[in-house]
């Protein structure tokens, strides 16, 4: 049996996580650094909560896992995209223990991890993916070892849009989940740009026009359409996609997967081109370390690891770069 270790450490989360081969999963251990009400992630403060963080993290992943360092074939760390001074926590952590006990190290793509562990857990093959996340929102294909590029925002993602929102509405980011709540309790809709260029998004528009009515409408009919605006141009470039390159699943990944009302949204559109929606557990939808485990462990297998001095991190890595070994 091959045991790996995996450590998120992109933006708000620090976790780790060991799985082995046959993808189960044995701990998934996080914990999120929290910015008061009102504010966004601060890059120093979040590294600073990791860093803190960061020794119980991996004790209780090791410890739930009924393991040790000694017994692992591998060590994934988030290598980027993400907040630098995040990310150089997680990379330090992995390369001290990599070089340490002289095991393997692997760097992982944040995104490409949302998606693989995606796929092992829905048991999607060769899936059209959202990837929909705070730091992603993209429709993406599996072609010649790569996840290519089907459209995709050209400026805000679906998460910055939403916690954006929530923030000049005085919530504490992440904010997804109370949006949603006060969505579910909207009952019209307000008028709101609605920008698709060719495959693409554009969605500071619409948060500019959602926080110029803050004072004049409810809270609730507010973020009800944001949220049916937003949802709606995301339907549009999936349902393009999809008409173009005939996918039979759509695996929605991400820490917006978990929205119920996008979810409704996209099953409406996977059935009208036969086309199985596959979402992952809410609990495995946000960063988490299984995410960079399980997709170590496809690096691994395919016999790729770095030496623990080679190790990189890199702020603005884009997905459509990165090699992946087990997808033609
Ligand atoms: P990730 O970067 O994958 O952890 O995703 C984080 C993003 O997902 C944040 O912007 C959250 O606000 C967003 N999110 C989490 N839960 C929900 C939800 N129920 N609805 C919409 N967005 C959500
Ligand atoms: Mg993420």
């Amino acid at each position: 049996m091959t045991l790996g270790l995996g450590i998120e450490s992109t933006a708000h989360t620090f976790s780790a996580s060991v799985v082995d081969d046959k993808g189960k999963i044995y701990a998934n251990v996080k914990s999120i650094y929290r910015p008061p009400s009102g504010s966004g992630i601060h890059p120093r403060e979040a590294s600073r909560h990791h860093a803190e963080a960061a020794p119980s993290v991996l004790m209780s992943a090791l410890k739930e896992s009924n393991t040790d360092y000694k017994s692992l074939d591998f060590i994934a760390y988030s290598a980027g995209p993400g907040l630098g001074p995040c990310l150089r926590v997680g990379a330090t952590v992995a390369r001290f223990i990599s070089a340490y006990y002289g095991i393997p190290l692997v760097p992982v793509h944040h995104g490409v991890g949302h998606i693989e562990l995606g796929s092992m857990l829905t048991d999607a093959n060769d899936p059209l993916v959202l990837l929909l996340s705070g730091g992603h929102t993209m429709v993406l294909a599996a072609v010649n070892e790569r996840w290519r590029v089907f459209g995709e925002t050209l400026d805000l993602t679906l998460g910055q849009l939403i916690d954006q929102f929530g923030r000049a509405i005085g919530l504490a980011s992440p904010a997804g989940p109370a949006v949603e709540r006060l969505a579910e309790k909207g009952t019209s809709y307000i008028d709101m740009p609605y920008v698709v260029k060719g495959n693409d998004l554009s969605f500071s528009g619409l948060l500019t026009s959602v926080k110029r009515k803050i004072l004049s409408e409810s809270q609730e009919n507010l973020a009800f359409s944001l949220q049916e605006t937003a949802f709606a141009m995301l339907s549009e470039v999936t349902e393009r996609a999809l008409a173009l390159i005939h996918k039979k699943e759509l695996l929605i990944v991400g820490g917006v997967a978990a929205n119920a009302r996008l979810q409704q949204m996209m099953k409406l559109v996977s059935n009208r081109h036969g086309c199985e929606i596959k979402s992952v557990p809410i609990e495995y939808a946000g960063d988490c370390g299984a995410q960079i485990a399980w997709t170590g462990m496809r690096y691994f297998k395919s016999g790729y690891t770095v030496q623990p001095q080679r190790a990189f991190v890199s702020q603005s890595w884009r997905i459509d770069e990165v090699k992946l070994p087990w997808r033609s």
